[in-house]
């Protein structure tokens, strides 16, 4: 619910609305923790041009080119660094313009400590029992062997599948991360780009792929589920987790940098069928209380590729209000309502490169002109 400062509402008043209640985006503990964590660090802000994006214009699932802009983030000077779309036509969620995997390269290096400790011990707590359930799902189909975790993190997941029996080899992208996975628990780090890792001429096959959390994060989400089919056994499986958009989405998911695509499980299952995988089982999950439900996947390449793919529902009119609708959650009345322009917010600079900007300091300020940007004050 969207509360004013103050019991008697002004025209200012009514305007400025304080994002630390009202707006804090809901955000899983993993990730409220680290922005948390993230705030101690000394980096002004994260610089960026043009050479630092990336832009699709059709969409990454069914190939339409018809796409309903949903949110635009621009700085002062106009310079659209992010931008947030739906296919008409299958109602996937992408990013239209987003920053590069070069950039984030170069901001987790700015962020780097040197540390071998994680920004929140707590949150690895949480990790470990996501793995434990994840390791319950595994075992069923297959009890040891090789196994590659995407996307590792801190390697806490990582050490308690290899305290279980399997040989367990590590992807991590950022070089905090990274650093953890070898030095603290001693697993190898077979590669640090996931997609640079799969388009090698030559790799090993793994009995057992996890890649939980990650793929929201990838900028050609077919384009690597296809390949990842090549690091995967013939009799092996991969476990694939996501966030569903229905459950987080609220307003500041347009301004969320490292979300690339939103899932539902109709574009998630479609996804998996077209890139060559079926499914063995899926499951529900809440890791914690706080954090939002996550829809898993147990899966196997399929060895007859001729398999005929049944083509992905059409989404209705509806639909697309509805998903437009999702990043309208928390927004004053006045945005509430689609059809309508295409949201805009205007940031001075980006201070996170989470969330754009450190959200809980801001008050978000509705512009006079219905049409104008929405734009954000700092507050004490
Ligand atoms: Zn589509």
């Amino acid at each position: 619910m969207v509360q004013t400062r103050g019991s008697k509402m002004t025209n200012n008043t009514k305007a400025l609305y304080k994002s630390r209640t009202d707006f804090q985006p809901q955000l899983d503990t993993f990730k409220r923790r680290t922005l948390r964590q993230m705030e101690n660090v000394q980096t002004p802000y994260y610089p960026i041009c043009v050479k630092d994006l990336i832009s699709i214009k059709v969409c990454p699932l069914c190939r339409n080119s018809h796409i309903v802009p949903i949110a635009q983030v621009y700085l002062k000077d106009r310079f659209t660094f992010f931008s947030t779309g739906v296919c008409q036509s299958c109602g996937f969620v992408f990013r239209t313009i987003s920053p590069s995997y070069a950039w984030f390269q170069k901001r987790w290096r700015q962020i780097r400590t040197d540390s071998l400790e994680p920004f929140n011990p707590a949150i690895e707590k949480i990790r470990r029992r996501r793995y434990m359930q994840y390791l319950r799902l595994i075992r069923k189909y297959k009890p040891s062997g090789s196994l590659l975790d995407i996307g590792a993190a801190n390697g806490t997941g990582s050490a308690l599948l290899h305290e279980y029996g399997y040989d367990v080899n590590c992807i991590e992208p950022e070089d905090n991360k990274a650093l953890i996975i070898t030095n603290k628990h001693g697993l190898p780090l077979v590669a640090n780009d996931i997609e640079k890792f799969l388009n090698r001429t030559s790799i090993k096959q793994y009995d057992v792929v996890v890649f939980a959390h990650c793929l929201e994060h990838l900028d050609n989400p077919v384009k690597v589920m296809r390949k990842i089919r090549r690091a995967i056994k013939p009799d092996g499986l991969l476990y694939l987790e996501v966030p569903i958009m229905k459950n987080f989405v609220t307003w500041s998911d347009a301004l969320y940098l490292t979300h690339k695509s939103n899932f539902t499980k109709e574009t998630l299952t479609y996804l998996t069928e077209t890139c060559g995988f079926e499914t063995l089982e899926t499951r529900r999950f809440r890791h914690s209380r706080s954090e939002p439900l996550d829809f898993g996947m147990v899966l196997r390449p399929i060895q007859n590729t001729f398999k005929s793919i049944k083509s992905i529902k059409k989404i209705t009119a509806k639909d697309i209000i509805t998903i437009c609708n999702l990043y309208r959650r928390g927004l004053p009345p006045a945005f509430r309502n689609f059809p309508a322009k295409i949201l805009r917010y205007e940031v001075n600079a980006i201070e996170q490169f989470y969330c754009t900007l450190r959200l809980d300091h801001k008050s978000l300020k509705v512009p006079a002109d219905p049409n104008g940007a929405i734009t954000f004050e700092q507050h004490s």
